[in-house]
């Protein structure tokens, strides 16, 4: 073995960073990050409105899809993933996004203790540095810039007015007392530029001398001894190399690589594992299983009376918004994936939100490339926040660059089907309210054309697509199923934690990079104050 660290961190995402951060603030505590990517200084990335330009940008991104989904008339779906440093947080859509309490705790009850929304406030809390809320539900010390995204553009306006009409409740703070309601979304940008895990976490602290960085570095393998994580196998331009740890490494892959690199590592379902003839270490059976997602569809509409995205970038307006993002950081460059949103119940039985809508006053669609082409219009997406529908994934090869099948399993269950096509007619109704007559908004999505269950059904199959919140492949609990216990230490192997999406026991009700931070802080502290793993 070459050198050796007390701990390794594999992948310098939304967890990652922030358990660099900690695990780095005692200067006797020598950390090593690994990161598959290259430094994230892009401007691209900086750059709000240019997010869908990196999805599948090989460089920055592994440009991941899925397997052909049956239940979506086998089309593959695009699942993007940062490969830089801030991870998928330096290609994402920037919104800032707790979920509801309900979600942890049920993590709570399924017998993961210290994992309920009271036990995660005090980290949500003290990441961040919210802008425009200060009461018990936020920080306003922490390294996270949160802010309510301004200015509020006329066709949100619109559409919040149109909310109001529907009778749903105004919201100013989805993070608050409570996610149900209409409002603006928070959002990690700072000054007009993209705030990842990276600017928080990560760069103010790249120059603490016991905090060692590897950038365009694969973590090829994790060694293992007697059942004990020993070191990893790495390869960068200097070839390979195997790296001892002395303490813990802990994995921050996120939810495709970690499940990748625990099976490459011998740890996973024995049979899978024998048949791609790697070395069996650990029979883990749910390593890459547990998989969920959340699953969405574009409604939208084509408005007459007001200039949507489209009109405002045509050349003219492109040139004035480009100057002034570079000159102000200002403008609508500055846009992330939504400004307004929605949660809501689709009926009067469920107890708390199941859908979520994210608006923007544009419409379009993704090309071959991943990258937005925009038409005229406005969009309302909404998306299944507790899907029952479970994927997996499966290695293809025992060569740690080929990327995994993914199979996400979108729509296996009916009632996710059910949900989709509740939701859509959701926000029909909202769009028949005056403040959208006023624009003479006309439905371009599904179409006019699409009134009964088989037509919705057949346009929910061909046009639905993911929000890019895969979790749950190294599952956290107790079950024969779950890769982690509530530590976050795998099963079976002493020294190895994960503490990424993969760990989540199920798919919260929102966004999902919020707590991966908190999972990376939360992982520090279980580190630190000696658990052994
Ligand atoms: C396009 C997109 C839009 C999204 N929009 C939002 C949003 O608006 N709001 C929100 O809350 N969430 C959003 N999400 C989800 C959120 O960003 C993710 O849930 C979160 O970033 C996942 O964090 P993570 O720590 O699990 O993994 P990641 O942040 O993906 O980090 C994993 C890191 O590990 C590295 N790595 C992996 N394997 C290896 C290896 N073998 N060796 C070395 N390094 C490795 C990767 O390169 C990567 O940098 C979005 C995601 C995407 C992709």
């Amino acid at each position: 073995m070459k050198f050796s660290h007390k701990y390794i961190i594999i992948g310098a995402g939304s967890a990652g960073c922030v358990l660099a951060n900690k695990l780095s603030e005692n200067p006797n505590n020598s950390v090593l990050l690994i990161e598959a990517g290259p430094m994230d200084n892009y401007s691209s990335i900086k750059m709000p409105l240019a997010a869908s330009t990196l999805f599948k940008n090989k460089k920055y991104g592994w440009g991941y899809e899925t397997e052909p989904e049956k239940n979506l008339n086998n089309r593959t779906i695009n699942w993007p993933r940062g490969k830089t440093l801030g991870g998928s947080s330096s290609i994402n859509g920037m919104l800032y996004i707790r979920g509801q309490a309900e979600d942890y705790e049920e993590w709570e009850k399924a017998g993961n203790n210290g994992w309920s929304y009271r036990d995660l406030m005090k980290y949500f809390v003290a990441l961040e540095n919210n802008q425009n809320h200060e009461d018990q539900y936020h920080g306003n010390f922490g390294s996270l810039w949160v802010e309510t995204y301004r200015p509020i553009l006329e066709a949100s306006r619109s559409f919040m007015n149109a909310c109001k009409e529907y009778g749903l409740t105004k919201n100013n703070d989805f993070n608050g007392e409570t996610q149900e309601g209409y409002g603006q979304y928070q959002v990690n940008i700072k000054n007009g530029q993209r705030f990842s895990a990276s600017d928080a976490f990560l760069k103010p602290v790249l120059d603490r001398p016991n905090l060692h960085l590897l950038t365009n570095t694969l973590v090829e393998r994790i060694i293992t001894s007697n059942k004990k994580a020993i070191g990893v196998r790495i390869r960068n331009k200097q070839g390979a190399q195997i790296i001892g740890c002395t303490s813990e490494i802990v994995l921050c892959g996120g939810s495709i690589n970690s499940p990748q690199l625990l099976m490459l590592s011998g740890i996973g379902p024995k049979e899978h594992l024998m048949d791609l003839k790697i070395p069996l270490v650990h029979d883990l059976p749910g390593v890459g299983k547990n998989l969920q997602d959340h699953l969405t569809v574009n409604v939208s509409y084509k408005i007459n009376k007001l200039k949507t995205f489209s009109e405002l970038m045509k050349p003219l307006g492109m040139i004035k918004n480009v100057f002034e993002y570079f000159t102000q950081h200002k403008g609508l460059m500055t846009y992330p994936a939504s400004d307004i949103g929605i949660f809501f119940k689709t009926n009067e039985n469920i107890k708390t939100p199941n859908a979520q809508v994210h608006f923007a006053p544009g419409a379009g669609k993704y090309n071959k490339n991943g990258a937005m082409k925009p038409s005229s219009g406005i969009t309302a997406s909404v998306c299944n926040l507790r899907p029952q529908s479970l994927g997996h994934l499966e290695l293809i090869s025992s060569n740690p660059e080929d990327a995994p099948k993914i199979f996400a399993n979108y729509l296996d269950q009916k009632v996710d089907m059910k949900f989709m096509i509740e939701g859509i007619q959701k926000i029909r109704e909202i769009f028949k309210t005056p403040s959208m007559q006023e624009l003479e908004a006309v439905e371009i999505e599904p179409g006019t054309h699409c009134i009964n269950n088989n037509d919705m059904e057949e346009f929910i199959r061909n046009e639905s697509l993911s929000v890019y919140h895969p979790v749950g492949t190294c599952k956290m609990g107790h079950g024969k199923e779950c890769v982690v216990d509530d530590k976050l230490r795998v099963k079976g192997i002493k020294r190895l934690r994960v503490a990424d999406a993969s760990i989540f026991p199920s798919i919260i009700s929102g966004n999902t990079n919020a707590t991966c931070n908190v999972i990376g802080a939360k992982c520090a502290d279980l580190i630190l104050q000696n658990t052994t793993a």
